[in-house]
């Protein structure tokens, strides 16, 4: 029996529960790795999941999960039951990487580590392991770039609370800042997509297509869900089709749409690997190790100042021209890649 101290919401108090907190484990037979996914009903966590899965089954270990399903509040409350279980490790996929700080705070308390998986939560207490996102923004915005030179484009950013979002955007305008600032390019339309839901984008393009009389070149969307909601938008003024979209995921619906030639540029991420060397750190950290001797950690200076210890994966560019690579990787099926082509 263990007592946990919570630091939730500003309030400390205590609580009794089983579990072994800290322990520190040889191999992973007594390790719990927590994972408080954010918005579990995107395709994409699913591949992480099992990939998480996976490396710690081949440990040893054992993994519980919870679901915040977009609500920042929940997502602080999933983080409690997920240690009062009896979690010796923490995976967290931050809703509101703000708003996530108090359940951070609680795991320090217990010496519990906790691994900030794919979104930033600006606390040295906790590892980052993620994509390139600024090279994710560059991506598509290259992409969509080639496509369609000048005109007016519109920007279906990522949730406001996800500091992807904003690395995503400022990738894409360092690729383009140059088009912009000679008027070539013109910026038509901004907007972020709360919690990140195709419906919400999809509402977001319908007000900058109506606000500039449909007359919209290109459309940087941040991910394939935004994308799909442009889209959406798009198909219902004829337009779907003729004007270039970007995306991110390599999600199967976005795969058939560069297939059929609405969408014109994914970006792949191999969640598997980003899976994998997750559950590997949280393993690491679960058996003693400081965040510093995590195999292949690296210092990086945050948008606060902030060190912490990171790794970062390449992104990948899928355009029509290289479908094959997801294909041949194993990441989807030709039949559901060319599906009605
Ligand atoms: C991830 C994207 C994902 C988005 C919405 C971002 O933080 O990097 O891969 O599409 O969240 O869940």
């Amino acid at each position: 029996m263990k007592t946990l101290k919570f630091a939730l919401a500003g309030a400390m108090f205590s609580m009794a529960a089983m579990g072994s907190g800290a322990a520190v484990a040889q191999d992973g037979k007594d390790i719990t790795v927590g994972v408080s996914w954010s918005n579990f009903q995107e395709e994409r966590w699913k591949t992480d999941e099992a990939a998480i899965k996976k490396a710690l089954e081949a440990a040893g270990a054992k993994y519980i999960s919870a679901d915040a399903q977009s609500s920042a509040a929940k997502q602080l409350t999933d983080v409690e039951s997920l240690i009062t279980q009896g979690a010796t490790a923490l995976i967290i996929l931050a809703q509101d990487s703000a708003a996530i700080g108090p359940a951070v705070q609680t795991a320090a308390n217990n010496g519990i580590p906790v691994v900030g998986y794919d979104r930033l939560i600006e606390n040295p207490d906790a590892f980052y392991i993620t994509f390139d996102n600024k090279e994710v923004g560059r991506i598509q915005a290259r992409e969509v770039q080639k496509a369609q030179p000048e005109g007016n484009y519109a920007f279906i950013k990522g949730s406001s609370s996800d500091p992807n979002a904003d690395f995503l955007f400022s990738g894409q305008m360092e690729v383009l800042k140059d088009a912009i600032d000679s008027g070539k390019i013109k910026n038509v339309g901004e907007a972020y997509t709360d919690g990140w839901l195709p419906a919400n984008a999809q509402q977001n393009m319908e007000q900058i297509l109506t606000a500039n009389n449909n007359k919209v070149d290109a459309v940087v969307a941040s991910n394939d869900g935004t994308a799909g909601g442009a889209i959406a938008a798009l198909e219902a003024q004829g337009l779907a089709g003729t004007v270039p979209v970007s995306g991110q995921d390599a999600d199967q619906a976005a795969l058939n749409r560069i297939a059929l030639g609405t969408q014109t540029v994914s970006v792949w991420k191999d969640s598997r690997e980003l899976g994998k060397r997750a559950a590997e750190i949280a393993l690491e950290l679960a058996a003693g190790k400081e965040m510093s001797e995590v195999t292949g950690a690296e210092e990086w200076d945050s948008p606060n100042g902030m060190k912490l210890q990171s790794i970062f994966l390449t992104p990948v560019a899928i355009t029509k021209d290289n479908l094959d690579t997801v294909i041949d990787a194993g990441w989807v099926s030709k039949e559901t890649v060319c599906q009605g082509v």
